[in-house]
């Protein structure tokens, strides 16, 4: 009988502990669905997610002499257990991928595997440590960023399992399937396509371990840079980490190698490790608190008096708020699929802190744009910044975004890459949309600051806030 796996999101032949399994169960079928849950995601990431699979799709065929992925629509509980009674298959692989939704596929794949006496083998893979491996003092799961990554860089990541073989016998079974080169998971992209295809990095397995690789060599700058969005400073992992093109525990094996070899490397690259850390940290939290991507961390928060301001986020969301490192920010996000670090907070801070809008509104709009939309880190990462959240940033933590883009984008670099002359870059699609917006964005040079409207925004929010504290 054939072994079969259920393709989510683990698109990499390297540290796939599900795939591995399935070849040892017999000729390989891998079988990836376009179900609700695949289509309910933004379509930025959608159009990631497609990419990913094409690629995957061309890798796995080269090892098996031809046969690739079988794409089918559809649920997977509805189709594959007829299918694995057809061919007398007991055991279904999947890479375990914990969110609630995810669960709640799963339990109705074990449900309907059950009256087949068959079932659904959750591996490891997305995180580097078992969720139940780090335990706090009292035993409960940490809420504190710090002392959980001294708990897991004391016991240790879990080792990278090995690589698929170079030749995998494939299960030759015809079972239909669509084409994927007319594959479109993304009919619902409102924007520049082209301006997407334009920026995107390179996808795939391969592009993954080359970008940490060339990341490693450059790692000693990081932690003067990373919050540099004007220089090309951090590893631009997060696309393939959110697609599982690589697997944290390949990272980190990798890091760790090159820090004992590089000893100039090692302070940079402990410093990149401990943002991975915090990928990790928002997993672990999400596991322990699913519900955090709609639900305030610290529960007293749900009746903070937010604004229903809806003209004020729709100019949020297309950039249109006059402050040149917000506007700039979002337009890279809205053309590259991609925004900074630095400058996620900075314009989360804006829409949270300044224009009093619940963080729900912005977290479904970076679900919506990003390509490396991850649940967990996009959740926590809304709920640091509003202030709601687990080990968050303190209320009258507001980020004054002129102070910050002196600070971070001194020569004015960044924002004149994004709010002007950019449209000579992103391509004909993106140029209709970029006619709607203010002229003086693409002829530049960028608005100054409208410093007054800051410290005003400031002032309001921190009343309001304060306010909201007190009663
Ligand atoms: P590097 O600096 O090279 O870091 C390496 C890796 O560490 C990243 O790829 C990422 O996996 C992890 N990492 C780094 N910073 C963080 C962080 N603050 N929180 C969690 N993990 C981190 N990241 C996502 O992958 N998906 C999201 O949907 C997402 N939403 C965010 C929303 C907001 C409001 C904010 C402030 C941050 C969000 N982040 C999200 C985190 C962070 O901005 C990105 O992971 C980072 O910009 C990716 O770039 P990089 O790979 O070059 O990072």
């Amino acid at each position: 009988a054939p072994g079969i796996l259920w393709l989510t999101r683990d698109f990499r032949l390297r540290d796939n502990p599900a795939l591995l399994a399935a070849i040892a169960d017999g000729p390989l079928l891998t079988v990836f669905f376009i179900d609700r849950l695949t289509m309910a995601q933004g379509a930025a990431s959608r159009w990631r997610l497609e990419r990913a699979l094409r690629i995957f799709d061309a890798a796995l065929r080269v090892r098996t002499g031809g046969k690739g992925i079988v794409v089918l629509r559809g649920e997977a509980h509805e189709i594959l257990p007829a299918l694995m009674k057809r061919l007398s298959v007991r055991q279904l692989h999947q890479s375990d991928w914990p969110t609630v939704e995810m669960q709640a596929l799963q339990d109705r794949m074990r449900a309907a595997l059950r009256p087949l006496g068959a079932g659904l083998i959750l591996h490891p893979g997305h995180l580097l440590v078992h969720p139940g491996a780090v335990r706090s003092g009292n035993g409960g799961a940490y809420r504190v960023y710090s002392p959980f990554a001294r708990a897991v860089r004391q016991r240790g990541p879990d080792r990278p399992a090995a690589d698929a073989p170079p030749g995998i016998e494939p299960c030759t079974e015809p079972l239909g399937g669509l084409d994927l080169s007319t594959l479109d998971l993304a009919p619902d992209l409102h924007r520049g396509r082209a301006a997407l295809e334009r920026f995107a990095a390179p996808a795939g397995e391969e592009a993954a371990l080359a970008g940490l690789d060339d990341f490693l060599d450059r790692a000693c700058a990081y932690p003067r840079e990373r919050d540099r969005p004007d220089l090309d400073a951090t590893s631009r992992l997060s696309d393939h980490l959110a697609v599982g093109e690589i697997s944290p525990r390949t990272i980190w094996a990798r890091a760790m190698l090159r820090a004992e070899i590089s000893p100039e490397h090692a302070a940079g690259i402990d410093k990149f490790l401990s943002e991975v850390l915090w990928r990790e940290f928002s997993w672990h939290l999400l596991i322990g608190f699913p519900e955090m991507p709609v639900a305030c961390w610290r529960s007293e928060w749900e009746g903070f008096p937010w604004q229903k301001d809806g003209a004020s986020l729709i100019r949020w969301q297309r950039a249109e708020t006059g402050v040149a490192l917000v506007d700039a920010g979002l337009r890279e996000m809205w053309l590259t699929g991609q925004m900074h670090n630095r400058v996620r907070m900075v314009v989360a801070s804006w829409l949270t802190k300044h224009l009093l809008i619940d963080w729900r509104a912005g977290l479904a709009h970076f679900a919506d744009c990003l390509t490396d939309w991850d649940p967990a880190s996009n959740a926590m990462n809304w709920q640091w910044v509003a202030g709601c959240g687990p080990d968050a940033a303190p209320y009258f933590r507001i980020f004054n975004p002129e102070r910050q883009a002196e600070q971070y984008d001194p020569r004015g670099d960044y924002r004149r890459r994004w709010l002007a002359g950019f449209d000579r870059a992103a391509g004909p699609e993106a140029a209709a949309w970029i006619e709607s917006t203010p002229r003086d964005w693409h002829t530049g040079p960028w608005r100054a600051g409208p410093s007054a409207m800051l410290a005003e925004g400031r002032k309001a929010a921190l009343a309001a806030l304060a306010h909201f504290r007190a009663n």
